[in-house]
């Protein structure tokens, strides 16, 4: 698979990262199709894709035709069974490695021998993920950041049979939609969360053992290290769920103490207290 075979795209989940994923897509020419368990998901995740392009709008980077266009190139589906016409699947669901292992069995099932598989997963193994299909080759850890519109970096993780020709072909695709490759090797958290997420376990350590308040660490490290935001205000952001779950994988997969998930932060998120999707994390946004 060369990248001007690529004219489809399939995105399995269509939260936070795979509307984001969806749109960015649409937006370079390829047509989408968007997948999910739910209409009700699908049809939000269109409008908030048609919200993001009307601020992009009202910016003057992109026209109101353009955004036609672009959302023009969107189905959506809640069968997974679309996604046999396209050369790429991108898996963006909720991490969790037995869901996501299964609809890999389903898309190697559905999809051609030659399409690419890719997974959005943050933490998980790539490898593990790449065993549950036909062609471990035809398999990569493509993984955006949050908001994706916004974020130039894609870390492109090659698992340990990921071929040449795969990871050459989406690195020329990550360059298409306008994003900064940067190739990594799977290991659990790949590069950008082994460093993120034990800053940010560290900050609730600290803020758990008294040293400084959540407001004193967030000013701190933004006025101080030059980080647009703090520790806490990031995980707020990311999700209190979605931190606990890469720092446990870290904690497996790495089998080091140093990896081990604050107290608090369990507590948080056996509390509900999940950031901003919630409306409380640890600043409260329900104001
Ligand atoms: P999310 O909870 O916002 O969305 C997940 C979506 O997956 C939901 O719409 C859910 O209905 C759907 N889903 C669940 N099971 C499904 C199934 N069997 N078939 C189809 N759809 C299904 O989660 P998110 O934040 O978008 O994260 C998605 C993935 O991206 C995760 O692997 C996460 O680790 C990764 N990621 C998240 C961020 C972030 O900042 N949130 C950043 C980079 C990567």
């Amino acid at each position: 698979m060369k990248l001007n075979d690529i004219k489809k795209v399939t995105i399995v989940g269509c939260g936070t990262m795979g509307n984001g994923i969806a749109q960015v897509f649409a937006q370079t020419g390829f047509n989408v199709n968007l997948v999910d368990i739910d209409q009700a998901f699908l049809d939000r995740a269109v409008a908030t894709i048609g919200k993001s392009m009307d601020r992009q709008i009202k910016k003057e980077k992109i026209t109101a035709g353009d955004k036609d266009a672009a959302l023009a190139r969107i189905s959506t589906s809640t069968d997974l069974a679309v996604a046999a016409d396209s050369q790429v699947v991108i898996e963006a669901v909720t991490e969790q490695l037995n869901v996501k292992l299964e609809i890999f069995k389903k898309l190697a099932e559905v999809c051609s021998t030659d399409a690419i598989l890719a997974s959005n997963t943050s933490s998980l193994p790539i490898t593990q993920l790449a065993a549950a299909t036909n062609n471990p080759g035809q398999f990569i850890g493509m993984h955006f950041m949050n908001p994706v519109p916004m974020m130039k970096l894609i870390e492109l993780i090659r698992g340990i049979a990921t071929s040449d020709e795969t990871f050459n072909t989406i690195k020329a695709l990550a360059e298409k939609l306008g994003k900064t490759p940067v190739e990594v090797n799977d290991f659990p958290g790949f590069i950008a969360n082994r460093i993120l997420l034990p800053m940010i376990n560290e900050a609730i350590f600290a803020h758990m053992e008294g040293v400084g308040t959540v407001e004193a660490i967030d000013s701190v490290m933004k006025l101080g290290m030059g980080h647009p935001m703090g520790p806490f205000t990031l995980a707020d952001f990311i999700g209190l769920d979605v931190c606990l779950a890469i720092l446990e994988v870290m904690f497996d997969g790495l089998g080091d103490p140093k990896y081990r998930p604050c107290p608090l932060l369990k507590k948080m998120v056996q509390a509900g207290y999940l950031g901003r999707k919630t409306g409380r994390g640890f600043y409260n946004y329900e104001k």
